[in-house]
């Protein structure tokens, strides 16, 4: 990276794959990006837009500081940026291999006096260009609508009325349409019709790095498109040298399809974003307790251990019912006696690992914590499971959740964690706690379960954790940093989790998409949830007869086999499973995997009820000149096609109702 200042007020950074020069001028920082990868530009960026008591601040001095080089190979250039009673540091990331930028700033708070922050947007920059398409993927919810993860392309049409978008941490039982913390633009054509290739041009992705609701606001003019996102309700009262942080967000170039939007976040976010990967085998296979109730125990979970064991699955997790209650996270010593150290013992001599469900931002009123602290309780009100919630905005309430879960990581041996409840950044307008009241959406989120999940990651880094609250509902890049894996779909039946493994994973990396399988082991049904990420058993597997524990066997051997393929692959939505009819769906749909050298790709097909019994489907992303072995898995079929014929004609299939196949490409020579 280099940074320069060629005038005053003016600070030019440079690296392999962008360009960016920042000015001040009428006392605001704007930025202009560009780049010699394909893509769109930015001609009109801003920084450091945030207004104190309703009033915009005016910025008065721009200087360059230092730059740092990260142990990952990315470089940040620090900016300093002054207003009167105000220091602002703005980072700017760019990364070696890759035309991405990350900002993200810090405020410093010079006067004597508190002021109340009261809006700050995460980003906000103009597009040389109009109109453009905003694509993005709802996240999860109950009763919004029953097709899950469905994806938009949404018009940014010159005069029309903003779009507005909804991204951040909601219950699941949230009433309306939100959005993963993602979106990719790119030039008209709309893609229609998917049997058509889909339509190419220069884009630019953006993942938001907020657990706080936050918005994305679209509108254009007719040579213009104005894209900003801003945080929901914020009411922050920054005291005397007290630092504000504006969250981050990276954007990055790109020039394809949806697809190609969705590969190109993927391979940044692995590289610069997510946790590592916790080892080579990952995304594994898992069990949990969930279909077993509350009502487990030793002798019970130890059994199912031991299947699990024969299965060939990797790790156990204990869900809701192991502890006293919700808010009280001990053994309960009526089920579990000797504590949970004998399963995790036996689950570790297997080679596996041993985790525990947590609704950590939920508390009983039967919970010692909520007798001895009701403060902390922002309402008893039934949140989850008869549970009512705490604020993680309140410091003292977060810091005792942190010694909990540490406590229990450390006595018990838990290695795996995952974080449940319904929305993990509450809305509380309590006076009483260590945020200004009207500042819970900044403080649950940036204070709150960042700093919980944050801490315990650098205190235990063998623990991996695993973002579930009901569902996808936090589908942030600020989870996807923090968190290794998340569910998209909850608890629910085939159909609905090949539509939240399809959704997610224009957004997410594969390895983001769990699927709880609560439906009866089939052929189907297992085959339905082993493309992407952790695949999780939770059904009675002690309860389970020969024929489904040899199905389950076989589909555990089947989702090994392909998930390294497919968690670095590109991904390719062919055929969107777009009706969930009756909990069954209706028609085709398929999901492809392509090695990034186009040397190997899987492509799974399912046929829900109706829909014909048999179509051509056509994969894409192959190497139209070379030749591939067509390999045809339940058909038994065999036949080498060149990467042309398979894309242009395709595979043809014939499956009944409720039925898939998977169709391996594998390229000669
Ligand atoms: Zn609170």
């Amino acid at each position: 990276m280099l940074i320069r200042t060629p005038a005053e007020n003016t600070v030019v950074v440079t690296h392999t794959h962008v360009s960016l020069q920042i000015t001040l001028r009428d006392g605001q920082i704007s930025y202009q990006l560009t780049s010699t990868d394909a893509g769109l530009d930015i001609s009109d960026g801003r920084l450091g837009e945030l207004s104190v008591a309703g009033v915009p601040v005016s910025w008065t001095a721009l200087n360059p500081g230092a730059v740092t080089r990260q142990h990952d190979g990315s470089s940040v250039a620090e900016l300093t940026i002054n207003a009167p009673g105000l220091v602002y540091v703005q980072y700017v990331q760019t990364y070696p291999d890759r035309p991405f930028v990350r900002f993200w700033g810090a405020v410093n708070n010079t006067s004597a006096d508190a002021m109340k922050i009261t809006e700050c947007a995460i980003a906000h920059f103009v597009i040389p260009q109009a109109p453009l398409y905003m694509f993005h993927v709802d996240q999860f919810s109950w009763p919004h609508r029953s097709d899950f993860f469905t994806q938009h392309q949404s018009q940014i049409w010159p005069g029309r009325t903003p779009l507005e978008i909804r991204m951040g941490s909601y219950p699941s039982h949230y009433d309306a349409a939100t959005s993963c913390g993602w979106f990719a633009l790119k030039p008209p054509p709309h893609d229609y019709d998917a049997e058509m290739p889909p339509s190419q041009g220069p884009g630019l992705v953006a993942g938001v790095e907020f657990n706080g609701k936050s918005r994305v606001f679209g509108w254009a003019t007719p040579t213009e498109t104005h894209v900003r996102s801003v945080i929901d309700t914020l009411n922050h009262i920054l005291k005397p040298k007290a630092t504000f942080d504006v969250p981050a967000i990276f954007v990055g170039r790109y020039h394809g399809d949806w697809d190609e939007a969705g590969f190109v976040t993927h391979r940044f976010a692995e590289s610069y974003v997510h946790p590592p990967r916790p080892d080579d085998r990952y995304p594994w296979v898992q069990y949990n307790s969930w279909k077993y109730g509350q009502e487990i125990n030793e002798a019970q979970q130890l059994e199912v251990i031991d299947r699990c064991h024969e299965l060939g699955i990797e790790v156990v997790v204990m869900d809701l019912g192991w502890a006293n209650t919700i808010g009280d996270w001990h053994p309960n010593k009526a089920k579990f006696p000797r504590g949970l150290k004998p399963l995790a013992e036996r689950a570790r001599s297997y080679g596996m690992r041993f985790g525990v469900h947590i609704a950590i931002a939920q508390c009983a009123s039967e919970a010692p914590i909520a007798k001895q602290h009701p403060e902390w309780l922002v309402s008893t009100y039934d949140d989850y499971f008869g549970a009512g919630f705490f604020c993680f905005g309140n410091d003292p309430c977060r810091n005792w959740i942190i010694e909990q879960v540490s406590r229990l990581i450390e006595q018990e041996g838990i290695d795996y964690i995952i974080q449940d409840g319904e929305d993990m950044v509450k809305y509380c307008t309590r006076t009483d706690h260590t945020h200004a009241p009207g500042d819970s959406n900044y403080a649950n989120s940036q204070y709150g379960i960042d700093v919980v999940i944050g801490t315990l990651r650098e205190k235990y880094p063998h623990v991996v954790f695993e973002n579930c609250e009901d569902g996808g509902m936090m589908m942030t890049y600020k989870m996807a940093r923090l968190y290794h894996t998340s569910i998209t779909v909850d608890n629910i039946a085939t159909y609905a989790t090949r539509q939240g493994t399809y959704g997610a994973s224009y957004p997410f990396s594969p390895r983001y998409s769990v699927r709880y399988m609560e439906d009866d082991p089939t052929p189907y049904t297992l085959r339905s949830s082993i493309f992407g990420g952790p695949l999780i058993l939770m059904q009675r597997i002690t309860d389970w007869n020969a024929q489904q524990f040899t199905y389950a066997k076989a589909s555990i051997d089947e989702y090994k086999s392909y998930r390294k393929l497919i968690r670095d692959a590109k991904v390719i939505h062919v055929l969107p499973p777009r009706y969930n009819v009756e909990r069954k769906g209706w028609g085709w749909d398929a999901i492809q995997a392509v090695a990034p050298d186009q040397s190997e790709s899987v492509l799974m097909v399912f046929r829900a009820m109706g829909g014909g019994d048999s179509r051509a489907v056509k994969p894409r992303g192959l190497d139209a000149a070379s030749t591939y072995v067509v390999r045809i898995k339940d058909a038994g079929s065999e036949q080498v096609m060149t990467g042309a014929q398979l894309m242009e004609t395709g595979v043809t299939l014939a499956l009944l109702e409720l039925s898939g196949e998977i169709v391996h490409m594998v390229r000669q020579g």
